[in-house]
């Protein structure tokens, strides 16, 4: 063929035999008859493009070993000219380019700085030299492919961690088995090292893991089975067994214990809360029993019972069981109250009775008496034919019958008395069950101020030392006299002097805290205890209580009245019974009459040998 060396005139003769060899018009044959004509070698750039990629990829895959897959079969689809195949398995070479992908690049100096550490660190039982043949198996096997050599370092670290256990020769396994797909060297080795003791100071959180356990079964579990001593000795011993525990084995033994024992202590909450269950059970039915017996005698007990009744109907917690005792409690009280006044009005009434039959018996002994001579008269009348006699005889009953209506007379007197008294025992015992209801309900109160009372207040002073001992934690008494009362009262009045000691437990009320207690000690004396409270904090909270005296004033008629208190206040020394740190408070508060009232005066710190 004759050579044109135009690219016009090759480009024309082209498309001539294009046309003479009834060709299709495509690039590619264009490209070829060109080439032919131009005399050029012709490429096919496709077969060319494949056979780079091939030898690009192939060049990669010696470090990671799925470029070789992909190398081989990319040249078949370029071939092909199958396009989307091609753009899919060039998608694979840059799986985290592609947007959504969700494939994360090999932090290689995360998974460094963890290995170096965990070859530094001891794991009981897997030795440095061991640790140092699994991984160099690893690498071996897997340094073809940076990111499975990656995930196979870190299985292998995870497998020191859990050494001794079943998981962690499966973990081995897993670090060092190689996958068949990668095609590559080495099968698993069968003398992998097998660990054959627990790590008991191993790191990466099985050793917190391990002591979490432990503490929880010795703190939660061990108490729990006090109630059956044969069952808590076997906790005991477990627990010493498993802080022991050193390998496969003895965790085994541990375990079939351990499964045991919470079956046991399971059984045994079930049979405490049916005991539980059935004294609720129990207390219910002697609650409406004493219901029934005392319903129609006192309406107080009866309504009493029923809201006991209603506390324990309710889902049992520690403060429904509180409110049962206090008002159990308050029931006893009342009854201890009740009792000498009950006795006293039936005492009445037996007397009223006594005195009706006595005089029941006087009026029928008259009565028969009468009907006696009233026969005996009847014989006279009936054989007496003598008006003088007849009219002695009618004088004699005239006279008998006045002393019959006397008698009944006298009777019906005295029965109106014992009447009388037995209404008034009657309202008595009316007035006495009101008083008694009131005081039930104020019990812990005093009236007047609605402060504690001595009652509330040894209570509270009971259960706040209580708290403390606990708790370990200090608290302090105040001890709070009001300055010059005698004067207000004579200047004022008795009435004025109360409604001043009520306005001073407002004030008190709302500068302390609610944790605080106020009592009235008595009179004009006022005791409170601050919980959990050193004793220049306590001195500031009772200062501040007298600041606010002093702004908030006690009004009279329109008057303002300065009230004023003095107060000694008392920490409490360790393990201080209250009738020694009252005392204590008490001196206190003398210092501060004495030194001008209107003061707060903290006690002395007791002597060492003292506390
Ligand atoms: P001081 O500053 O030394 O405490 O002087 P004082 O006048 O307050 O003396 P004291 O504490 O001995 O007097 C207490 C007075 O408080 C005696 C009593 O009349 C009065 N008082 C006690 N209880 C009550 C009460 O319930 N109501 C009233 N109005 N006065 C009371
Ligand atoms: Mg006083
Ligand atoms: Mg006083």
């Amino acid at each position: 063929m004759e050579q044109k060396n135009t690219p016009i005139e090759a480009a024309r003769q082209t498309l001539i035999q294009l046309m003479q060899r009834k060709l299709p018009p495509t690039p590619d044959n264009f490209r070829s008859v060109y080439d032919e004509i131009m005399g050029i070698k012709s490429i096919d750039q496709s077969a060319e493009l494949g056979k780079t990629l091939e030898k690009v990829l192939n060049q990669a895959g010696k470090q990671k070993t799925k470029y070789i897959a992909i190398a081989k079969a990319i040249n078949p689809l370029i071939e092909k000219g199958d396009w989307p195949k091609i753009e899919e398995q060039l998608t694979k070479l840059f799986p985290s380019a592609v947007a959504g992908a969700d494939v994360e690049e090999t932090n290689w100096s995360v998974v460094i700085r963890n290995l170096l550490k965990q070859l530094e660190v001891s794991h009981k039982g897997v030795t440095l030299s061991r640790k140092k043949e699994g991984l160099s198996k690893v690498l071996v096997n897997f340094a073809s492919d940076s990111d499975v050599l990656a995930q196979k370092i870190q299985a292998l670290i995870s497998s020191w961690g859990l050494s001794g256990t079943a998981d962690a020769v499966a973990s081995l396994d897993a670090a060092i088995e190689v996958p068949t797909t990668a095609g590559t060297v080495l099968p698993a080795s069968s003398d992998v090292p097998q660990p054959a003791t627990i790590s008991a100071t191993s790191v990466g959180g099985s050793t917190q893991w391990r002591d979490m356990l432990l503490r929880a079964f010795e703190l939660v579990i061990i108490p729990n089975l006090e109630a059956a001593p044969e069952m808590h000795q076997k906790a005991v011993n477990l627990l010493s067994r498993m802080q022991k525990a050193s390998n496969e084995q003895s965790l085994i033994i541990c375990a079939a214990d351990l499964k045991s024992i919470l079956l046991s202590l399971e059984m045994q909450r079930d049979q405490q809360s049916r005991i539980h269950e059935s004294l609720l059970q129990l207390l219910r039915l002697v609650l409406s029993s004493m219901g029934e017996m005392v319903q129609t005698e006192d309406q107080w007990l009866y309504a009493q019972t029923i809201v006991i009744s209603d506390i324990v109907s309710r889902p049992v917690s520690l403060n429904t069981l509180y409110d049962a005792e206090s008002s159990l409690k308050e029931l006893v009280y009342k009854q201890a109250q009740i009792k000498p006044a009950l006795t006293e009005a039936k005492d009445t009434l037996k007397k009223m009775v006594t005195t009706f039959v006595d005089r029941l018996v006087e009026m029928t002994e008259s009565t028969s008496d009468y009907h006696d001579k009233i026969e005996a008269y009847q014989q006279k009348i009936a054989t007496t034919d003598n008006i003088g006699e007849l009219n002695v005889l009618l004088n004699s009953i005239l006279d008998d019958t006045r002393s019959i209506g006397l008698t009944v007379q006298r009777t019906r007197d005295e029965f109106a008395s014992s009447q009388k008294q037995a209404l008034a025992a009657e309202m008595r015992i009316q007035e006495l069950t009101a008083e008694l209801d009131y005081i039930g309900q104020v019990a812990h109160q005093d009236y007047l101020t609605g402060a504690l009372n001595r009652r509330g207040m040894d209570e509270a002073i009971e259960r706040e030392f209580n708290r403390a001992d606990r708790h370990n934690t200090t608290l302090c008494i105040a001890m709070l006299d009001i300055d010059h009362f005698k004067k207000l009262n004579d200047t004022l009045g008795h009435a004025t002097g109360d409604e001043a000691l009520t306005h001073l437990v407002k004030v008190l009320k709302d500068v302390l805290r609610t944790t605080d207690v106020l009592a009235r000690y008595g009179g004009e004396e006022f005791i409170i205890i601050l919980p959990d409270t050193p004793q220049d904090e306590a001195v500031k909270i009772i200062t501040r209580v007298q600041r606010e005296l002093t702004k908030n004033f006690f009004m009279h008629n329109s008057e303002r009245v300065l009230i004023t208190f003095s107060a000694g206040v008392a920490e409490r020394a360790l393990n201080e019974a209250p009738e020694a740190l009252i005392p204590r408070a008490d001196a206190a508060l003398y210092k501060a009459k004495h030194s001008g009232r209107n003061q707060v005066v903290a006690a002395d710190t007791l002597p060492e040998s003292l506390v």
